[in-house]
């Protein structure tokens, strides 16, 4: 059975067609730059990847050409081939704890979330939508990446210390990201050492251009570091993670600055972007380091210290870590953040092998024998997650 999993950002819309339950990947692809003069589609297939430039004025047109392109690569030979369309959502609120089929009332959920999560869930929607229009007779399934710790979290994590009636008036409260991913990880650790991840205390480090930590215990979302909205927590490429509120409101003095413009400073122009004055790229970073910039040394060192703050408070919460997983296009892919964080980690009794903290893009183990807690890199996979959960909710 051919499932799709989408996620659709404001101006993108990414693909991956699976044979499923083999959870093999037909094709996969994206499309750049919806709504603007000139867009492109990109098509992975068989080890081969074309980029083709044409207008997308808008996510329909790019559903229609995605749809058309299947059948002219001989890819599908019906449209009715696909029994199942998932879709990425990033907000999903109090309401979700699990994947749901798009329904008037999930969407309505979905809509109403749209403050908390303003480019993204007003993406998704547009992304159904226009799915809608062209598989009507298709049944569509939100994959919340806040379901993971909505369903995990007790009130002492996802409450904040704030006049109560913020949390039941207005919602206040955490609902973390990156929940597919954090799952994910931890139960492809536990598959891959053999073990029921219901009795691990495993820390996922999602670090990306956006980045989370997550303790999960016993196959549940104990805490994560995102909050109300991926603001919160560590230092990301554009995003400045925790600081003191009251750096807002000071701005806004100095600089005539109103709290929207500096509250968006702090996403799109703080963190690696904002400390190093250089990039908001990991890459970047790196090679200016090589090049002796201490400026970049500076950016990386203050991310490490903060993933290393969170690994020690999870040590305490979960009394006892088993295992440290790093994974997303930093974690993924670069040795360098790895070390920097693990020999924040020694008190642990953490040890890792340079030797073996080498590779990128595939699962390995790189702590020694006698490290107290196991460390791996684990390339994440949200949308096997999605697929998975589509398949298992259209058979329902
Ligand atoms: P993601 O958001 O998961 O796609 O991750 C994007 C981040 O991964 C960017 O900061 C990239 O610089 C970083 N990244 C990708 N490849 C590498 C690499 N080989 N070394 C270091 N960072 C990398």
């Amino acid at each position: 059975m051919k499932i799709m999993a989408i996620n659709c950002g404001s101006s993108s819309l990414k693909f991956k067609l699976y044979e499923m339950p083999e959870e093999k990947v037909l094709t996969s692809g994206l499309f750049e730059r919806i709504g603007m003069k000139m867009g492109d589609y990109v098509f992975k297939q068989d080890g081969t990847k074309d980029v083709t430039e044409i207008a997308l004025p808008d996510h329909s047109v790019a559903v229609e050409i995605l749809l058309k392109e299947l059948i002219r690569r001989n890819i599908i030979k019906s449209l009715d081939e696909i029994k199942g369309v998932g879709h990425r959502v990033v907000q999903g609120g109090k309401y979700f704890t699990e994947s749901a089929l798009v329904t008037e009332e999930s969407k309505a959920h979905v809509k109403e979330l749209i403050d908390l999560a303003p480019l993204h869930n007003k993406a998704h929607l547009i992304g159904v939508e226009a799915f809608e229009k062209a598989l009507p007779n298709v049944k569509q399934i939100f994959v919340f990446d806040t379901a993971y710790h909505n369903r995990g979290m007790e009130p002492e994590a996802y409450m904040y210390a704030v006049p109560y009636y913020w949390y039941t008036e207005y919602g206040i409260r955490k609902y973390g990201a990156h929940g597919t991913s954090h799952e994910y990880i931890a139960n492809e650790y536990a598959r891959l050492t053999n073990q029921d991840v219901t009795k691990l205390k495993i820390v996922s480090c999602h670090i990306g251009n956006g980045a989370s930590i997550c303790a999960n215990m016993y196959g549940k979302c104990k805490d994560t570091s995102m909050g109300l909205t991926p603001l919160e927590g560590i230092p990301m490429g554009t995003r400045t993670g925790n600081i003191d509120p009251t750096v807002v409101s000071y701005i806004c003095e100095k600089e005539n600055k109103d709290p929207k413009t500096v509250v968006n400073e702090l996403n799109k122009k703080s963190g690696y972007l904002g400390v190093s004055e250089i990039s908001s790229d990991c890459r970047d970073l790196e090679d200016a380091i090589a090049l002796g910039n201490e400026r970049a040394k500076l950016t990386l060192d203050i991310q490490a210290k903060r993933i290393a703050d969170y690994i020690g408070s999870y040590y305490v919460l979960m009394e006892g870590i088993d295992a440290i997983c790093f994974s997303a296009g930093i974690g993924e892919n670069s040795p360098y953040v790895r070390k920097i964080i693990c020999d924040r980690l020694k008190v642990l009794g953490v040890k890792i092998d340079d030797n073996l903290n080498t590779g990128r893009g595939i699962p390995f183990r790189f702590s020694t024998p006698d490290s107290k807690i196991d460390i791996w890199n684990i390339p994440t996979d949200e949308e096997v997650v999605i697929a998975r959960d589509t398949l298992r909710l259209t058979q329902k």
